[in-house]
């Protein structure tokens, strides 16, 4: 798949349920209305769109949500979709979680060919963590990591940055992850859906995090790629990467390789745009995949050259209606 910009498609980030055991205050509002269970793709409907999408040549899936871990019958596409790494038609497949349902899963995930995870925290304070996630328990979450780490699975922790709320904690987070040998991104908040409040509070931008962990660490850049829309740096005193995702600086976009599905089938080309194509219908309407296949061609050809995000004073409201569960991270 290459878009009108010549860019190849590789990366799809799928959206397996737009349900979660969190409410983090940036993610969603208190109290969301989740789909209807039948506007969801089935296990099944997952597994044959992500495999028509390797057969278009897709190389790397990420598994997210909501958080994936809740989905009833996950482990089911993740053993199926095993298939196209034995084959070796897919390079790598992992997942982002919140980490709450790791520890009786990891096993299960290293055993499928998953190798690396990526595992959201924003503070080590375990009161501020339940405040941040609507309920969360850091001690569950960290029971789960230490699960990851025993069945070998390398891991990566997402820190979103909330201004006002968790500037002490990134200093600390480096230090955390130096010990436990996990490397670390910080993550710009996103103007996506309705938080019931204003996102200009939140937003912190993530030179500013650098600028701070300079003073107690030694950090430097390098040229790192994982494939995902993060800078790396090198922490000197630790040997761990810290990465710095900046979403509302363009930076990332003339490199993008990735679309999105949501769990109900739209096709995303561009996480910070509307424009998307709905591909539940032609994988409906036959057991074949040319309808499906046609889809997604004519949606690759829409692609948008970058996303159009904006958090300033007077827009503290969404960009886009849609919440990040939707989409997935
Ligand atoms: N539930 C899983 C988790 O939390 O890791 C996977 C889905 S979550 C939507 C994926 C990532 O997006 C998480 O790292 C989360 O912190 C981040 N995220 C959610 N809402 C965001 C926002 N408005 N801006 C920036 N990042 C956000
Ligand atoms: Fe759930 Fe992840 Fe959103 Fe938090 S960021 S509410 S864990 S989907």
């Amino acid at each position: 798949m290459i878009d009108p910009l010549g860019r190849h498609i590789t990366y799809l980030r799928v959206s397996v349920t737009d349900r979660c055991d969190f409410r983090c205050v940036y993610c969603m509002a208190e109290d969301m209305t989740f789909l209807p269970k039948s506007d969801v793709l089935t296990i099944e409907e997952l597994d044959r769109l992500c495999s028509a999408f390797v057969a278009k040549g897709v190389r790397k899936i990420r598994l997210t949500g909501g958080e994936p871990l809740v989905r009833r019958g996950v482990m089911e596409l993740i053993t199926s979709l095993g298939r196209h790494l034995k084959s070796g038609d897919l390079k790598e497949l992992t997942l982002t979680t919140n980490g709450s349902q790791l520890e009786r899963h990891a096993a299960q995930l290293a055993e499928n060919g998953i190798k690396r995870l990526n595992v959201s925290i924003d503070t080590l304070d375990s009161e501020k963590f339940e405040e941040i996630t609507r309920g969360g328990k850091l001690d569950q979450v960290k029971a789960g990591l230490e699960a990851a780490t025993k069945a070998g699975l390398a891991i990566k922790i997402n820190t979103v940055v909330v201004k006002n709320f968790n500037e002490d904690q990134f200093s600390r987070l480096v230090g955390w992850c130096g010990d436990k040998g996990y490397d670390i991104t910080f993550i710009e908040t996103m103007p996506l859906g309705d938080i019931g409040g204003d996102r200009t509070t939140q937003y912190l931008p993530v030179s500013e995090v650098r600028k701070s962990l300079e003073t107690d660490w030694t950090i430097t850049d390098c040229d790192h790629n994982t494939g995902g829309p993060s800078r790396y740096t090198e922490v000197a005193e630790t040997g761990r990467r810290i990465g710095f995702i900046s979403p509302l600086s363009h930076n990332f976009c003339e490199t993008c390789n990735r679309i999105r599905v949501t769990c109900t089938g739209k096709l995303f080309m561009c996480l910070g745009q509307d424009d998307d194509a709905d591909l539940r219908a032609p994988l409906r309407a036959s057991e074949g995949d040319e309808l499906l296949n046609a889809a997604i061609d004519e949606a690759i050809g829409r692609k948008p050259k970058s996303h159009e995000f904006v958090i300033e004073p007077g827009h503290g409201g969404p960009a886009l209606s849609r919440h990040m569960s939707m989409t997935g991270g």
